[in-house]
Formats: structure tokens, C-alpha cells, sequence
């Protein structure tokens, strides 16, 4: 047997509590919808086990997901039928796991209607397009015979631009109720988190939340509604003192003018903490700032330790990780910044 292992030097504190309220906050700001929650991709990053407990007492009571094998995770945690899988069913096997996991496939294109027909059918949710041209039936497509035939549970579509004040939003809107009228179903959804931000004439019966669970803030409306969920940390593991002239890290970009205490930190880009930092990035010990020094490493990163001198390795710094604020910085887009957090963050 293996011995149990040290404690890590980097990880990731997940606030459920913060989780929570977000899922609280978006299902109240879509009025007499219900927040469903976008748990896709280990709910974008910050883990399932973690995170759907907490949703689910919460109250949400809809789960989404992209693939059939993300239904295992999340339905230790939810009734099964409560999971969407939003890339449908593309096989046979498909078909088959999804009528023996109970899980929901939602069907986006004619031959998608027709596997699950041919193979069983039941209820399902239906994707229509109306513009991102990416998933789902095109309106046309909502009135051929094999897609009439389909039990849909939730009609929904998915805006395209509902992060901007783009004419694309009410354009979609028009023809989601246009849709809405061309084939039957139990409910009715269309706004992801930024939709949500657009008002209630976009939540009909079921919102779909994503970034804004873990803190993203994709419109101007929802900022005072949004807390910080994912709070990545990493510890010191050297310090040392350099001198005028001495260059630190990958390909010396960054050349000391002045006698200096630096310190290297367990954190780099394998754990997500990508090298467009570089430059920009500072970490925090408490209040105090800590400017990034040089380039960002595969595991480490150097940082200036001028304004905290009397840091020692196994001291733990903070990695600013406000959303909005780390997209300006760093470039990434807040979804990025989230989906990108390594495996190695949360093995603590
Ligand atoms: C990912 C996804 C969502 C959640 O979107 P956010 O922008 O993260 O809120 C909602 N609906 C669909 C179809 C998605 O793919």
C-alpha cells in the first residue's frame, strides 16, 4: 500500500457557501423561471463532487452537461433525470446509455431525432438554433415528422451575444417564441448566466447558469449579485536574495536593478496559471502584493518579495482570481480562467 501522501503545496478553496448564493441570486433574478445549473466540464473547472451538492441543496433542480461521460459524476449526487446532456445522442451505444442511466439527451439535428426514435425513444429536451448556428434543429427542421414525434421535455436555444448589447438578443428571442410554437413540449428555456442579466422577458421557464455560479460576471447587471467562488492559493517553496544585475527565470526576461528578496511559489502553467500572466500578474500575501517576476514556469512562478521580506518557504500566497478583473489582466475570458485550473490545485 501506498503511504498517505504530504499535503500539496498549491490548492484550490472552493466557497460553497458563496456557490450557493450565486445559484440563489440568478434563480431569484429569473423571476417565476427556475435556475437550472450548468455543470459541464467538472463544473467549469472547480470539481463535481464539490460543487453539486452544494447547488443541489441550494434548490436547483436541473443539471447540464456536455458529454454522456460527465452523467456518472453528477448523477452520484442528482436523480439522474435531472441531467440534460446537451450534445445529444450521435450513436446507437449513445441511445442506450442514456435510456439505462435515465439521463436526458437533448436532441439537435434530424439524424439525432431519429437514433433516439429508432432506438427507444422517451423523453428528451430539444435544441433549436435560432442564429448561434452551432447545436440544434433549424426552425424548418422543428416541423418534419421524426421531430414532431419526440417527447421534448424542455424546448431551449442558446443566445449568442448575450454578453453584449447586440440586436442578435432580441432577434433570437423573436424567433425562440416563434419556435416555441412550432412544436409541443413541458417548458421553455434560453438564457444562459449573461442571459439571465438581460431580464426576465428571456427566462421563461428555466435558466441555465454557468459562469455566474462560479462568479463570472458577463454583464454589468449581475456584478452586485456575484461572489468569488474559486480561490486558487499556492505556497512559497524558496526564497532567496538576488543581486543588481541578476536575471530570474526562462530566458532572463526579467534583470534585477537593485538588491532584492525573491521568492519562488508552487504554481505555474500546468496548473492553469497560464504565461500571459507574466508581466502582469501579482499574487497576494494577505493584503500585500507580490509582483510576478520573469516568466511563468511549467510548476513555479518567481515572485518580488520586497514589500514582505519575512515570508519563508511553506508560507501560502493567494492568486488574485476576482473573474472580471483576471480576464482584463490576463486576457483569458473568465470561462478560460475557470476550465483552465489543473488537476494538481485540488488534490488538497
Ligand atoms: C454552457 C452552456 C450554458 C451555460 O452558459 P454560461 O454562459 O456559462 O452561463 C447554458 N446553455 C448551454 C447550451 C451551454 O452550452
Amino acid at each position: 500500500m501506498m503511504p498517505e501522501q504530504p499535503q500539496p503545496t498549491l490548492r484550490l478553496s472552493v466557497d460553497q457557501g458563496a456557490l450557493a448564493a450565486n445559484w440563489r441570486a440568478l434563480d431569484a433574478l429569473s423571476g417565476t423561471a427556475s435556475a437550472g445549473a450548468a455543470v459541464k466540464a467538472q463544473c467549469y473547472g472547480l470539481g463535481v463532487d464539490t460543487c453539486v451538492p452544494a447547488l443541489r441543496d441550494a434548490g436547483a433542480a436541473h443539471f447540464f452537461v456536455a458529454h454522456w461521460s460527465e452523467v456518472e459524476a453528477v448523477a452520484a449526487h442528482v436523480p439522474a433525470s435531472s441531467i440534460s446532456v446537451l450534445h445529444g445522442v450521435m450513436t446507437a451505444q449513445e441511445a442506450d446509455y442514456a435510456r439505462a442511466t435515465g439521463a436526458i439527451p437533448v436532441i439537435n439535428s434530424v439524424h439525432q431525432a431519429k437514433i433516439w426514435q429508432e432506438n427507444g425513444g422517451g423523453l428528451c429536451d430539444a435544441m433549436v438554433d435560432t442564429g448561434i448556428n452551432r447545436l440544434g434543429l433549424s426552425s424548418q427542421q422543428l416541423t418534419e415528422d421524426i421531430v414532431q414525434q419526440l417527447n421534448v421535455r424542455t424546448l431551449m436555444s442558446h443566445l449568442a451575444c448575450a454578453d453584449e448589447d447586440s440586436p442578435m438578443n432580441a432577434a433570437q428571442l423573436a424567433a425562440f417564441r416563434e419556435a416555441s410554437n412550432a412544436i409541443s413540449h413541458q417548458s421553455l428555456s434560453l438564457a444562459n448566466s449573461a442571459g439571465i442579466g438581460l431580464g426576465q422577458d428571456y427566462a421563461f421557464d428555466l435558466t441555465r447558469p454557468g459562469l455566474s455560479l462560479y462568479g463570472g460576471v458577463p454583464r454589468p447587471e449581475l456584478a452586485e449579485h456575484i461572489s468569488q467562488v474559486a480561490f486558487p492559493q499556492a505556497a512559497i517553496i524558496q526564497t532567496r536574495d538576488i543581486s543588481v544585475g541578476d536575471s530570474v527565470g526562462y530566458n532572463a526576461t526579467f534583470t534585477a536593478d537593485r538588491a532584492m528578496r525573491i521568492g519562488t511559489v508552487s504554481l505555474g502553467y500546468a496548473d492553469g496559471y497560464l504565461r500571459s500572466w507574466a508581466g502582469v500578474g501579482e499574487l497576494m500575501y494577505e493584503d500585500v502584493r507580490l509582483p510576478l517576476l520573469g516568466k511563468v514556469s511549467m510548476d513555479m512562478v518567481a515572485v518580488d518579495l520586497t514589500n514582505a521580506v519575512d515570508l519563508r518557504e511553506g508560507d501560502w500566497l493567494s492568486v488574485p482570481y476576482l473573474l472580471h478583473n483576471a480576464a482584463q489582466q490576463s486576457s483569458l475570458s473568465q470561462y478560460e480562467l475557470l476550465t483552465i485550473l489543473g488537476t494538481r490545485l485540488k488534490q488538497a
